[in-house]
């Protein structure tokens, strides 16, 4: 009787736990169901990276004196500081100068500590690549100029999410008619076939006047 009430209780534990983790999974489902969608259709449409984005970095060897501060501060030793003694001079002549974006944590340590500045961080993300040898920058590839999403004519930059309302980034527990930042699909559509109708009727006025003038 007693190994029976022990099976019993166990049944019954194990049929407890498994309630309390499926209403668990449900709880985060349900959640989502109630969140707005925060879509960005990449790559036509891409947000503008924050003030300080950490991005790729941006080098400018005219300034570079060769103290390796960036290796020493790195958390992995990581820029390579190419450069020889002049024996003439006995100044440090810089050669080259890299950054393998492919091991690169982008602490922003060496931007911070550089003495002369000539290290940046800039807002550009999209570093991908099928060959990651190619990662490896050296001081050409690092010194030039950042594309920038606002400045990039094919693309059009977005500073909030459409789907939420304006200056908001939180998806969740919204009220519904609370309105959204950007248009919906239909919205642009309407938009769309509204202003074409408008412009044919425009260019009939158009046509019509010059019939009108000729006939005179
Ligand atoms: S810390 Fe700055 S100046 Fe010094 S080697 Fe690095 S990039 Fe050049
Ligand atoms: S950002 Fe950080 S990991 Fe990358 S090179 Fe600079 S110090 Fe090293």
């Amino acid at each position: 009787m007693l190994g029976f009430l022990k099976k019993v209780a166990d049944y019954s534990k194990d049929a407890i736990g498994a309630a309390k983790y499926l209403s668990q999974g449900l709880s985060v489902t349900f959640d989502h169901m109630r969140r707005r969608p925060i879509t960005v259709q990449y790559p036509y449409e891409k947000l503008i990276p924050s003030e300080r984005y950490r991005g790729r970095i941006h080098y400018e060897f005219d300034k570079c004196i060769a103290c390796e501060v960036c290796v020493r501060v790195c958390p992995i030793n990581l820029p390579v500081v190419d450069w020889v003694m002049n024996k003439e001079t006995k100044k440090k002549e810089l050669r080259n100068y890299s950054i393998d974006f492919g091991v690169c944590i982008f602490c922003g340590n060496c931007v911070e500590y550089c003495p002369t500045n000539c290290l940046s961080m800039t807002e550009e993300y999209e570093l991908a690549s099928f060959d990651r040898h190619s990662l490896n920058y050296d001081n050409v590839a690092l010194g030039r100029l950042p594309t920038s999403v606002t400045t990039d004519p094919s693309v059009k930059p977005l500073r909030e999410l459409a789907y939420l309302p304006q200056g908001v980034m939180d998806p969740h527990d919204l009220p519904r008619n609370q309105k959204r930042a950007g248009s919906l699909p239909s919205e642009l559509l309407d938009a769309i076939s509204t202003k074409s109708s408008q412009s044919d009727n425009e260019e009939m006025v158009d046509n019509s006047d010059n019939d009108n003038q000729k006939s005179i």
